[in-house]
């Protein structure tokens, strides 16, 4: 009887597991699939070629010109924490340029609290500021944004900007950027 009962209650915490484990496989999937909804792309170059851009510097020429994390994030596409840039809770007027070339990227005006940890944008300042690229890495299919101009890595754009007269977020790095305040 004793026997039976701890293998009744073996099972039990097995299948007790086995829920929980089909539930968080469950809830993953789902989180995935909202919050990593690609937008299309539009005026997309399929992979990234540097001769593309403008500004042609060599490695070191950025590394002298960029801070250790600012040559990670813009030059080899790291990821600032979420939650950590000056540029998230900042509502000033004015222009965000782009760090590694000075180009004009987005407007205080299409910023908005997307409430995800990074500053967030319904659209860039010109279609032709930025430029749309397919990324795969990560195991995950997304729109990375770059400067037009430099190549400069600057984040994501998602579909997912609701409430937004674009219905897009561009999820930026706020490192990536710099400000113009507007002048008065
Ligand atoms: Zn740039």
């Amino acid at each position: 009887m004793y026997q039976t009962n701890t293998k009744f209650k073996r099972f039990n915490i097995v299948l007790r597991l086995l829920k929980i484990l089909v539930f968080c496989l469950i809830n993953t999937a789902i989180f995935v699939d909202v919050s990593c909804q690609s937008a299309p792309l539009k005026n997309n170059i399929t992979e990234m070629n540097n001769e593309n851009f403008d500004v042609q510097k060599t490695d070191g020429e950025w590394k002298s010109q960029l801070s250790d994390f600012e040559y990670e994030v813009l030059r080899n596409k790291a990821t600032e924490r979420p939650y950590t840039s000056e540029y998230e809770t900042f509502w000033d007027e004015g222009i965000y340029v782009c760090k590694g070339c000075g180009a004009e990227l987005f407007e205080s005006k299409t910023k908005f609290d997307a409430g995800c940890g990074w500053p967030s944008f319904y659209q860039s300042i010109d279609k032709k500021a930025v430029k749309e690229i397919l990324d795969t890495s990560h195991g995950m299919v997304r729109t990375e944004v770059v400067c037009a101009k430099c190549g400069g890595h600057l984040g994501h754009v998602f579909n997912d900007g609701y409430g937004q007269p674009t219905g897009l977020r561009y999820c930026i790095n706020g490192i990536s950027l710099g400000f113009k305040k507007k002048e008065k």
